[in-house]
C-alpha cells in the first residue's frame, strides 16, 4: 500500500495511532506495554506488541471471511498495521460465555461458571471516571451512540462472539469473555475497530483451565509472555 506515516494523533496504553498521506487511513503501532486497574499496574510484556498485532489481524481476516466487516486493512511490520480510519464509539463493548474478573465479583459467582447465555454490557470509556457500567438508555440520553446504532454494535458483538468461540474451540482454547470497540467510517457506518487479542480477551486452555491471557499480568501468576506465545502458537500452528 502506498502510504507514509505521518505525526502520530493519539497514544493508549498499548497502541499508538498515526495519520497517514491518507486520511481514510490511519498506522497503528503496537506496543509492549502492558497496565491493568486502569493503570494502577503497569508493567512490560516482552514481545507482546507483535503478538497482538498479528494475532487481531489474523481474527479480523478471518472474521471478513465470515461477513464481519472491521477495520484491518495491511499488516506492515512486526508491530505496525493499516487500519481505516474511523472515530471509536466511546464504549467498551463486552460479551461474556463464563463467569469471570469484575462480573463474577460484582454478582458473587466463582469464576469459570458457565453462564446459560452470552451476556453483553457496555461501559463507558472514560478513564478520570474508570469506565463506569452503562446501560442501553443511558448510552442513548447521553448521544454515546442512537439506537440504531446500538442495535449494529449489538449485532456485531454477538457475531463476533460465534466467530471466535467456534474458532479458539478449535484449537482447545475456551473464550471465557471479551471486549471489543466499534468505530464508525465517515458515511456512518459501524465497523469493528481496535484489537483482538489476549490484553482484551480470556483465554482458558480447554482441559486444564490453564489462563493463556492478561490475567497472568494482572494477577502476577507469572508465565506471561509463555501464555502469549502460547496461544499464538495455536492459532498460528493451525493455519
Ligand atoms: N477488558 C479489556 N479492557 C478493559 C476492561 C476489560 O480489554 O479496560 C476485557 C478483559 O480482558 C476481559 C473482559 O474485557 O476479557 C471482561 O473484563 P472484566 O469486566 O471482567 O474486567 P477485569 O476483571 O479485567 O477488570
Amino acid at each position: 500500500m502506498n502510504i507514509t506515516k505521518l505525526n502520530q494523533i493519539y497514544e493508549g496504553k498499548a497502541k499508538k495511532v498515526y495519520a497517514t498521506s491518507d486520511p481514510a487511513y490511519y498506522i497503528v503501532e503496537y506496543k509492549d506495554d502492558a497496565t491493568a486497574f486502569n493503570g494502577l499496574k503497569k508493567g512490560t510484556i516482552t514481545g507482546k506488541g507483535v503478538i497482538n498485532n498479528k494475532m487481531s489481524n489474523i481474527m479480523f481476516r478471518m472474521l471478513e471471511g465470515k461477513g464481519i466487516k472491521t477495520h484491518f486493512v495491511e499488516e506492515l511490520s512486526d508491530r505496525e498495521t493499516v487500519v481505516r480510519a474511523v472515530k471509536i464509539v466511546p464504549l467498551e463493548i463486552i460479551i461474556r460465555n463464563v463467569a469471570a474478573g469484575s462480573f463474577s465479583k460484582r454478582y458473587g459467582v466463582e469464576e469459570g461458571r458457565e453462564l446459560k447465555c452470552p451476556t453483553l454490557e457496555f461501559s463507558l470509556k472514560d478513564d478520570a471516571l474508570n469506565d463506569p457500567l452503562i446501560n442501553d438508555s443511558h448510552i442513548i440520553a447521553l448521544g454515546v451512540a442512537t439506537e440504531k446504532e446500538l442495535e449494529q454494535i449489538r449485532k456485531l458483538a454477538y457475531g463476533v462472539n460465534d466467530a471466535l468461540k467456534e474458532f479458539f474451540a478449535s484449537i482447545g482454547v475456551k473464550l471465557i469473555d471479551f471486549k471489543i470497540e466499534a468505530g464508525r467510517l465517515p458515511d456512518g457506518t459501524i465497523i469493528l475497530a481496535d484489537e483482538i487479542s489476549p490484553d482484551t480477551c480470556r483465554f482458558w486452555d480447554a482441559k486444564t483451565n490453564e489462563k493463556l491471557d492478561k490475567d497472568r499480568f494482572r494477577r502476577d501468576m507469572g508465565r506471561v509472555e509463555e501464555a502469549y506465545h502460547e496461544i499464538f502458537g495455536r492459532i498460528t500452528g493451525k493455519k
